[in-house]
């Protein structure tokens, strides 16, 4: 027995009209069209189909996914439909930090509980054991922290001149309540400093802080990353932008399987010449008087455990001595990457002396300039 349009539609609960739009975006086709007047008419089979994709559509699944999965036997199908929802938590949580950011952004902070604080920091980069040269690049100053990665032949040079475009920042008086567009004007800058000498193979990550007195704006894109180590416990804040990474958030990979992955290196977004990939994460970071900021490239995160990295951070207390005991570690390890690592901690303003910038970008003289 055959349903009409009506009648399938009244049983699958999707309008006449959805059914018409899903037979002719290959979603669900009738299983009968009557040539001379063109009712469609469906099957009672058709039934659970038809429901599958009004609970897709409800799950706000593209219709292109949906027809996917429609063609996918049940236990694949449900692998693709956890697939797609880990994206959308993904995608959720990049939009759920901008969120914070702008709520951060736009609250009147009250001028009675403004603690001075400031950063005590230390920068430094080394070759490691494996590469010819350091391509990595780390910078602590008062006001900026950075870790940039270059790749591909120019990728040395890359690294420095993203970290130089941001560098700016840390002479330039702050304009209250314009971190954002600064920090977005600055990796503009740094874009453009890397088109300026990046080919087609060439590019760079970058990780950097900007301090404003209160609160850190955080902008990132690659894989180098900030960690922030808060009552001894270790968060990690920022996104692999890796091709495994995106796996492990649709529950292909698990973070185990990662690590061990071929294409583990393989980046999605970086500062390239290529402008489709080059847009990076922005956040504001609220800090407290005794946060520690960890920014490093992979050649510190590849292969130095995050509990090890913990244990580091949380019992050695001067920056200059953790930076050089992390870098100790990723050689300890085979050292088979650059590794760059900037550690800051957030202190109030009376408890430390005033700093110079600290610069180790490990190439160009061919060795590593360590804090001062
Ligand atoms: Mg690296």
């Amino acid at each position: 027995m055959m349903l009409t349009i009506g009648a399938f539609a009244k049983a699958s609960r999707l309008s006449p009209k959805a059914l018409r739009l899903y037979d002719e975006l290959d979603l669900l086709r009738p299983e009968r069209v009557d040539p001379d007047t063109g009712y469609r008419h469906y099957a009672p089979e058709q039934l659970e189909r038809a429901r599958l994709v009004a609970w897709l559509r409800r799950l706000g699944m593209p219709l292109a996914r949906i027809r996917t999965v429609c063609a996918l036997p049940p236990g694949p199908a449900a692998q693709e439909i956890r697939a797609y929802w880990a994206g959308v938590e993904a995608e959720t949580a990049t939009r759920r930090d901008l969120a914070a950011f702008l709520v951060d952004h736009l609250t009147p902070t009250s001028e009675e509980d403004t603690t001075m604080l400031e950063l005590r920091y230390a920068a430094l980069s080394d070759t490691g054991l494996v590469r010819p040269a350091n391509q990595d690049t780390a910078y602590a100053g008062t006001r900026v922290l950075a870790v940039a990665d270059g790749f591909g032949p120019a990728g040395a040079p890359a690294s420095t001149a993203a970290v130089e475009a941001l560098k700016t920042l840390d002479r330039e008086t702050l304009p209250a309540g314009s971190v954002l567009n600064l920090l977005e004007d600055a990796v503009r800058g740094a874009t453009t400093a890397v088109r300026d000498i990046a080919g087609g193979e060439d590019g760079t990550t970058l990780t950097a802080m900007l301090w404003t007195g209160s609160q850190l704006a955080l902008v990132h894109i690659g894989d180098s990353r900030a960690y922030l180590l808060r009552d001894g416990v270790l968060f990690r804040i920022t996104h692999d932008h890796t091709v495994v990474q995106s796996m492990i958030d649709e529950g292909r990979l698990t973070p185990e399987e990662a690590t061990a992955h071929p294409q583990r290196a393989l980046l999605l977004k970086a500062l390239t010449t290529d402008d489709t990939i080059s847009t990076p994460d922005l956040r504001l970071q609220d800090t407290h008087p005794g946060d520690r900021y960890l920014l490093c490239s992979d050649g510190l995160s590849s292969v130095v455990p995050d509990p090890t990295i913990q244990r580091i951070l949380g019992s050695v207390q001067d920056p200059e001595t953790a930076v050089r005991r992390l870098i100790t570690e990723a050689n300890e390890a085979g050292g088979p990457d650059n590794v760059s690592c900037v550690v800051a901690d957030v202190v109030e303003a009376w408890a430390s002396p005033r700093r110079e910038p600290s610069q180790a970008d490990g190439h160009g003289d061919g060795e590593d300039t360590l804090p001062r």
